[in-house]
């Protein structure tokens, strides 16, 4: 993770408006003491402390064990009234403005049956008249217990005069009603794209759902966002994140439009949010940041670090890419969506210009290919490269030791674990299950794990993840004893991947992620205490104050965020 030298000149001015913003001024020593102290390093050992002082610049000075000497006369006292204090959360996979403008927009995350669905999507149309498009997230068949794929007919009953788009809970499909698909020029005679899918009922006439790549079909004909729309939806995912003790973010897939927005509200001030990015594609990474990975930017609240690629889809919509065909779908094994020199042409190429490299593999065919062409690109970029994998839900067991030995990062989500287990079942047979959701035996293994949500995808909820990651079971304590529990983490190793585990990942180590001195102050208080509350009460935690560079930014209290200027 190499920095280099800032040449340009509107570079060097915002580095100048950076230093106006960060300006000590209204800074001084402040003592956080009367704490439960946790903090948790990369291997998860945990030191406890009492007390806390943080620097004019809001970075750790020292940690102070329970009952030691403190300082007398320090120029601000927080007093945490004995409550648990940890490093902040970090989410090491989150889709930044797509959290936004769920945010803002239509959310079915929470329908139950496909009625409930088409009455939230009728009422949402009603209400917004002026919207030429009406588009929306978070549907799930499963859920639903339809046992098959919407249609647009059913679609057209709720919406019959202007296009609908809806994406899927896991992102990997849209449902488009009949008037989206004569905008978007779709008949039968449309062909998918490579990497894509369109499902079509009698006669080859698209049915309405369109997979993986054959999304932009119809995504391409959608009306643009404003800029205004997109910083007002970049400010509500920095409240989403922040509100639940999230302080850093790795943002997988920024486009030019996300970077210059959250540029913008940095610009004045309004970005508290640490956001570490991985480009959308090749085209959007030197764009953005030309021959080599930006600076940290803004107070280390921006950088854009590498590129995200995508090499399969998800298991859900059977676009994850299998060595063995789905069990519930002979003869297909998924999606490839690179080929093999494709995916090792983009890896070289972000690799020559150190910028890092995050591969989307959620299959076991998908998985091995990412390390084969990590196994084979090594000696051509050697160092510290921290090569991430995203997901790695479906691995052979064989491969597992691999991330270790070839320092390749698993960048996992537990929600997705207990989220996906009974359709895995489903997906796969037993042996294709071996590998699932591994995290212990990635650990064992020698790798490092960083965990995340997949925001929007999953609720970025860090006590849910905490509580899934010990215990492999839901909410309902379902399955009895964890789904293949001998893959379940210590608590320690849980935190430790929310934290820095996470911060590894995205080169922030040194930064923030551990409340080691010289490190960003950057923490939480909580309801629980992680490392020894019952799972059930872990689940129910809760965050009652989130702090940046020792500044309270959020609290139950109210947000407390305010811009620099009336700082
Ligand atoms: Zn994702």
């Amino acid at each position: 993770m190499t920095g280099r030298t800032v040449k340009f000149r509107h570079l060097v001015l915002s580095t100048a408006a950076l230093a106006a913003i960060a300006a000590p001024a209204a800074h001084a020593d402040t003592l956080v003491d009367n704490v439960d102290g946790i903090r948790v390093d990369a291997e998860g050992s945990v030191q406890r402390f009492g007390a806390m002082l943080i620097d004019d610049d809001g970075r750790v000075e020292k940690l102070y064990r329970r009952g030691a000497k403190l300082p007398k006369d320090p120029d601000y006292r927080v007093d945490g009234e004995g409550r648990v204090l940890l490093p902040s959360f970090i989410d090491g996979h989150v889709h930044v403005s797509r959290v936004g403008f769920n945010a803002i927009g239509l959310d079915l995350s929470g329908a139950n049956t496909m009625a409930e669905a088409l009455n939230r999507i009728a009422d949402y149309a009603r209400r917004n008249p002026n919207k030429p498009w009406i588009v929306g997230r978070g549907w799930n068949e499963v859920r639903w217990g339809l046992g098959r794929l919407p249609t647009a007919a059913e679609l057209d009953a709720a919406v019959p005069d202007r296009p609908v788009w809806l994406v899927r809970a896991d992102d990997h499909a849209g449902w488009a009603n009949s008037a989206a698909m004569e905008r978007a020029g779709i008949t039968a005679a449309t062909k998918a794209p490579d990497g894509g899918r369109i499902e079509r009922g009698s006669g080859g006439k698209p049915s309405g759902v369109f997979i993986d790549s054959a999304r932009q079909l119809v995504e391409a004909k959608l009306p643009a966002p404003l800029p205004e729309e997109r910083d007002v939806a970049f400010l509500q995912a920095q409240d989403v994140f922040l509100k639940r003790g999230i302080t850093a973010v790795a943002d997988m897939g920024t486009t030019l439009l996300d970077w210059q927005s959250m540029r913008r509200q940095a610009d004045i001030g309004r970005m508290q949010l640490r956001v570490v990015s991985y480009a959308h594609g090749v085209d959007d990474m030197v764009t953005i940041a030309g021959p080599g990975p930006t600076p940290w930017l803004y107070g280390d609240r921006l950088k854009l670090t590498g590129l995200k690629l995508y090499l399969d889809g998800a298991l859900g919509s059977r676009g994850a890419w299998l060595s063995a065909p789905y069990a519930d779908a002979p003869g297909d094994t998924g999606l490839q969506m690179l080929s093999g020199t494709q995916l090792r042409n983009l890896m070289s190429r972000a690799a020559m210009d150190d910028f890092q490299v995050a591969v989307h593999a959620i299959g076991d065919a998908a998985n091995a290919e990412v390390l084969d062409a990590v196994q084979e690109m090594k000696d051509n970029y050697p160092g510290d490269r921290r090569w991430r994998i995203e997901h790695a839900q479906i691995v052979q067991p064989s491969d597992l030791p691999r991330f270790g030995s070839l320092g390749v990062v698993a960048s996992m989500q537990p929600h997705h674990q207990v989220s996906d287990r009974v359709m895995a079942e489903t997906r796969l047979s037993p042996d294709g299950l071996a590998g699932a959701y591994a995290w212990r035996s990635i650990l064992v293994g020698g790798a490092r794990l960083a965990f995340g949500s997949d925001a929007p995808v999953e609720t970025p909820d860090v006590f849910e993840g905490l509580a899934d990651a010990i215990t492999r079971q839901d909410a309902n304590g379902e399955p009895f004893g964890g789904w293949q529990p001998q893959e379940a983490i210590s608590r320690e190793q849980a935190l430790a991947a929310y934290t820095a585990g996470a911060a590894y990942a995205m080169g922030a180590d040194g930064k923030f992620g551990t409340l080691a001195e010289g490190e960003w102050a950057d923490f939480v208080f909580v309801t629980v205490d992680p490392l020894l509350a019952a799972p059930a009460d872990l689940r129910q935690g809760r965050v009652l104050s989130t702090w940046i560079a020792g500044r309270k930014v959020w609290s139950v209290q109210g947000n407390v965020a305010a811009p620099a200027s009336e700082r």
